[in-house]
């Protein structure tokens, strides 16, 4: 008997704070990463098949890569290596996250397809495994499947679950094209050297997390965390995409608490007061034609999780 398929939910992330460390000499930055998960989903299916597989769809699908490189494929692997497991699985994504958008979509299909190979296989492989994968494939992985809200120490990748009051409100405004994380970083060291500040981990204070933000995110105070909101990574990503200081400034003039760019962007993020507020917000996107795509939706949600 061929197993039933199984589908699983990821959602994206935002940064509420990402403050980013000096360049290590490993290449790495060490980061103060606030992650929280809102309501956009990627879905993927697994599906016994006689050989791995990718396909995907969606309007960013011409954008993801269906060989070996993709994280899907890449975590459905790692699984099958560390369970004797042949990975004859067809892993079907589909996209709603923006590709190369700073909000951690291909993370969340590694997460994704993860669960759902393991739900498929019926490894009985632990939680603390699971994670250990998610950590071994990307930084923001392990995150994509906790969910919730969330500190990140070390490379994004040392997870505290993060107590949230309340829900928040956001409107995502979805760039043409995507910006490169490890260029986004380059252009972070860059500027910093330019402002003679210097870039390595000699040079930039550790980083750590804002008292003020936890707080805010604890009580679930929109107004209080729209005053705390930080990136570091905006400069870079403003650097290499002027056009979303437009962006961002359209958001704010429409009512949103607050805006910053979203990771490693060019997604740019706006926290509003209220389902009411986030409509105006949206609508002030669209009108200022600066961005290709509008999304309304809230957060915290749940991680990855079987649908079926
Ligand atoms: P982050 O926020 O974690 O920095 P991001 O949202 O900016 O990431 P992704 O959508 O994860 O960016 O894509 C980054 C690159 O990863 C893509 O350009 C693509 O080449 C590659 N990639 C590998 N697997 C996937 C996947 N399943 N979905 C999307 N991109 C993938």
């Amino acid at each position: 008997m061929t197993a039933a398929p199984v589908t699983v939910r990821v959602p994206a992330k935002v940064n509420v704070q990402l403050a980013v460390g000096g360049l290590r000499p490993d290449g790495f930055h060490d980061l103060a990463n606030v992650f929280l998960a809102v309501g956009l989903y990627d879905e993927i299916t697994a599906t016994p098949s006689d050989r791995l597989r990718i396909t995907v769809s969606g309007p960013d699908a011409h954008q993801v890569p269906l060989d070996e490189s993709n994280l899907a494929a890449r975590a459905a692997l790692a699984l099958a290596a560390r369970h004797g497991v042949e990975p004859r699985v067809h892993l079907h994504i589909a996209k709603d996250i923006p590709v190369a958008g700073g909000m951690a979509g291909g993370s969340a299909d590694g997460a994704g397809a993860l669960l759902a190979c393991d739900t498929l296989w019926d490894t009985g492989a632990t939680r603390d495994e699971l994670l250990a994968i998610c950590a071994e494939l990307g930084s923001d992985v392990p995150f994509s499947l906790v969910g919730g809200a969330a500190l990140g120490r070390g490379r994004g990748e040392l997870l505290e679950p993060l107590e949230t009051g309340g829900v928040l409100h956001w409107v995502f405004a979805v760039a043409d094209g995507g910006l490169s994380t490890p260029a986004v970083y380059r252009e972070c060291d860059r500027l910093r050297e330019a402002a003679g500040t210097g870039s390595s981990a000699a040079d930039v204070p550790e980083p750590a997390p804002s008292g003020d933000l936890l707080r805010a995110l604890r009580t679930g105070d929109p107004g209080a965390l729209a005053a705390v909101l930080a990136n570091d990574l905006q400069p870079a990503a403003i650097s290499l995409r002027p056009s979303l200081a437009e962006t961002l400034r359209a958001g704010s003039e429409g009512g949103a608490l607050a805006a910053l760019v979203s990771g490693s962007g060019p997604t740019c993020a706006f926290l509003a007061k209220d389902p009411e507020a986030a409509e105006g917000v949206a609508e002030a996107l669209l009108r200022s034609a600066t961005c290709r795509a509008v999304r309304v939706t809230s957060g915290p949600v749940p991680g990855a999780t079987v649908l079926r």
